[in-house]
């Protein structure tokens, strides 16, 4: 925490606390020995190995969800600071909350989820907090990271009511209709702002996006306008990077005018109140409505491009191909993984799974499915070919 703290801002020294009680942090705040926790664990520097939209080894430039994971955190911590919020929470949050995701994606989150449906889903959020609170295994008296209350509340954004009720305190706002800190408000939409800008330089660095495409976006187009007549002849990947950077610019500014409305409108006393109070931080209506066809662009020419579509089919086969042979023969996973879990069952395979980078994943399913013609068709796909050549040759 940098600076001067709101009312309605998080206050570690009057933290829920932890689930297993420990002594102070101090002189570290107990927001930042979260955040410093978080960027120890195994699961995050995983992250490093997972896809954000394009796969690992498909190029070296594009997000990863580690690259995205950092994003998240430096938007996050600069609303923040204009809110005066805690910007320790607000980075531990930004920081964990994909540690849960699989590997591949949404793709993988889907195939994982359809294969856990008899089982009570698999929800990424909540994976996340399975990770922060049971998974890691780090230290002596604890199982996980033993995080403050206001960071598990901040990790878990969505939750399904039936696994809501069986998650205690952590749970009950996806009951009553309660609302996290500011701080989780912020981050999740911090996580919005990230992926939408990287999304477009992304999917412009790959091709399967043009600049003419973007812009038919009112949105880019104004920006772009402006860009090229200040900068006429720019080269193209500066014009884009100047066009994203006041993109990013005008929704931040608009979340900070909007939220800013809100508060004073609810005059928050403290933050508890925030939780009562309706969804405090926010887009303004016009700013919802400007950014729609950017989405509906990134949706319909990236998300669902065929060439997407067609990796991402391959790392569905991966993921479900692992979770029923690892179901069907416990006895494949890593000692371990069995030690740890008494009895190996559907969601003891889901964690082993969701915690496999794409390349892990890909040498996993290579493994066990040995000559046979799932591994002959996965080897000749675009999935694992890149993978394989980058084993190959580690100085490309
Ligand atoms: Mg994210």
């Amino acid at each position: 925490m940098t600076g001067v703290r709101a009312p309605w801002a998080a206050d570690p020294a009057a933290s829920r606390g932890r689930r297993h009680p420990e002594a102070p942090a101090a002189p570290r705040s107990e927001f930042q020995r979260d955040r410093d926790r978080i960027v120890h664990c195994t699961a995050f520097r995983r992250l490093e190995y997972k896809t954000q939209v394009f796969v690992n080894h498909e190029g070296d430039l594009f997000r990863t969800r580690l690259t995205h994971s950092i994003e998240v955190a430096q938007i996050a911590r600069s609303i923040a600071r204009r809110l005066q919020l805690d910007e320790d929470l607000i980075e531990a949050i930004s920081l964990a909350h994909d540690l849960g995701h699989t590997p591949f994606g949404h793709a993988g989150q889907d195939a994982l989820a359809a294969c856990m449906a008899p089982w009570g889903g698999f929800e990424h959020n909540l994976q996340s907090l399975r990770v922060v609170d049971e998974l890691e295994q780090r230290y002596g008296e604890f199982d996980g990271l033993n995080l403050c209350f206001e960071t598990r509340e901040g990790i878990l954004k969505h939750c399904s009511a039936a696994n809501a009720r069986g998650l205690g305190e952590i749970g009950e706002r996806f009951l009553t209709g309660r609302q996290p800190s500011l701080e989780a408000q912020v981050a999740n939409l911090a996580d919005e702002i990230a992926y939408d800008h990287h999304d477009v330089d992304d999917g412009l660095r790959s091709g399967l996006l043009g600049v003419a495409e973007l812009d038919s976006v009112p949105l880019f187009a104004a920006h772009a306008e402006a860009v090229r007549a200040r900068f006429p002849g720019l080269a193209e990947r500066r014009l884009i990077h100047e066009v994203l950077r006041r993109m990013i610019d005008e929704r931040i500014s608009d979340l900070l005018a909007e939220t800013g409305r809100r508060i004073a409108l609810a005059a928050p006393v403290d933050a508890e109140a925030v939780r009562r109070a309706p969804a405090l931080a926010g887009f303004s209506p016009g700013m919802l409505e400007r950014v729609r066809p950017l989405k509906r662009l990134l949706r319909n020419r990236l998300y669902r491009h065929a060439q997407v579509v067609a990796v991402m089919d391959e790392a569905r086969k991966v993921v479900s191909g692992l979770f029923e042979r690892f179901l069907a023969d416990p006895a494949l996973l890593p000692a371990e993984h069995r030690i740890r879990n008494a009895a190996i069952g559907p969601r003891a395979v889901a964690d082993y799974i969701a915690g496999m980078t794409d390349r892990f994943a890909i040498r996993e399913f290579l493994r066990l499915a040995g000559d046979g013609p799932a591994a002959q068709a996965l080897l000749n796909s675009p999935l694992a070919a890149g993978a394989l050549a980058a084993r190959r040759d580690p100085a490309a």
